[in-house]
């Protein structure tokens, strides 16, 4: 039996190299792979913790869409779909609600980090990992790749399907297992904080040359001078660099900063040249899908069709399991 994979992006802005090298590059090649059954969706619903906004919402859907398939994501092979395609998943949560201690939810990350930068915590955001908890749930995941930012929340998934699972005497949900993927730590944004779409510190995967050059600009540097020895692993530009080398490419760039002799201006140059070269061939079938919107619609469609027939079982399941 294929293992089911199950991995969600939230529609809440621009799509930027943290989530390509944190979470869809691997989730690509892990749905390629035999070994996997993936469902991969735009998590719209949870967009709305952070953007109240319809339309750039819309267009972060479909932005995010074509950056997926431009990736090469076969959505032939995957079940690729939009969140609230599939309603049942704020159901889910809803009942998950009933058995999620509020304690575990006070110690979550990502409300606190979003609390502490002064933006607006509100229930949805709190109750976030639940939502994502009936994600996973919904469709017995047993492998969600995440980035480092999510590992927490994959615990608490199984915390959440452990404690449904006894409070209700049933094996209903599988508890998933971690998965992470070991090569890739946090990214870091412009201001050196981890990367976010809501953050405003992000190096867009599909952004146009001149708003990629001014992201990398925007890279924030200490005040070290040309002819300083910089130690590259805590340096925000080769941070983000080294995403884009091979072995020996990354050789020869620490050593550069290790040497003494490298401007910051010579070193976003080459970061932003790494850039451009690498994210060209995915350019050209993004704008691709960005002119053929019925043909990526479709695709979610059928997508949306497939999830709502695996998610309607499950939900027939719970509603009996838990007396509804
Ligand atoms: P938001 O600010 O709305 O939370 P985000 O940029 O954090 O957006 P998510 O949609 O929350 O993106 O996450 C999508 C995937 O990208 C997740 O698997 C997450 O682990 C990964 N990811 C997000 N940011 C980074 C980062 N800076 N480095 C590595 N992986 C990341
Ligand atoms: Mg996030």
């Amino acid at each position: 039996m294929k293992k089911v994979l199950v991995s969600g992006i939230q529609s809440s802005g621009r799509i930027h190299i943290g989530n390509y090298f944190g979470a869809m590059r691997q989730n690509i090649v892990l749905s390629q792979s035999d070994e996997f059954d993936a469902h991969i969706f735009i998590a719209d619903y949870h967009s709305m913790t952070s953007l109240t906004d319809a339309e750039a919402r819309r267009k972060s859907s479909f932005d995010l869409a074509c950056a997926y398939l431009a990736c090469g994501l076969d959505s032939s092979s995957v079940t690729f779909f939009r969140q609230s395609d599939v309603p049942s998943h704020t159901e889910l949560a809803w009942i998950l609600n009933t058995v999620t201690p509020m304690p575990m939810l006070e110690l979550a990350h990502s409300f606190k980090d979003k609390q502490a930068r002064g933006l607006e915590a509100n229930v949805g955001l709190f109750t976030y990992p639940v939502l994502m908890a009936a994600d996973i749930l919904m469709y017995n995941a047993s492998v969600v790749p995440v980035g480092k930012d999510q590992i927490q929340h994959i615990e608490m998934t199984r915390e959440i399907a452990g404690k449904f699972n006894r409070a209700y005497n049933t094996e209903a949900f599988t508890v998933p297992q971690e998965y992470v993927m070991t090569d890739v730590a946090i990214v870091p944004g412009t201001d050196g904080q981890k990367m976010s779409k809501s953050y405003g510190n992000v190096i867009p995967l599909f952004g146009t040359d001149e708003e990629i050059k001014r992201a990398v600009i925007g890279v924030v540097t200490d005040s070290s001078r040309p002819e300083d020895k910089k130690s590259p692993d805590s340096n925000n530009i080769y941070r983000i660099h080294k995403l884009f080398l091979n072995e020996e490419e990354d050789k020869a760039l620490r050593a550069r900063y290790e040497e003494g002799g490298l401007s910051y201006k010579e070193a976003k140059e080459a970061l932003l040249a790494s850039i451009l070269t690498f994210i060209a061939p995915m350019r050209e079938k993004y704008e691709y899908y960005q002119s053929n919107p019925a043909e990526v619609e479709a695709i979610l469609e059928e997508g949306g069709k497939k999830a709502r027939a695996k998610a309607d079982e499950m939900m027939k399941r719970i509603r009996q399991v838990v007396g509804l």
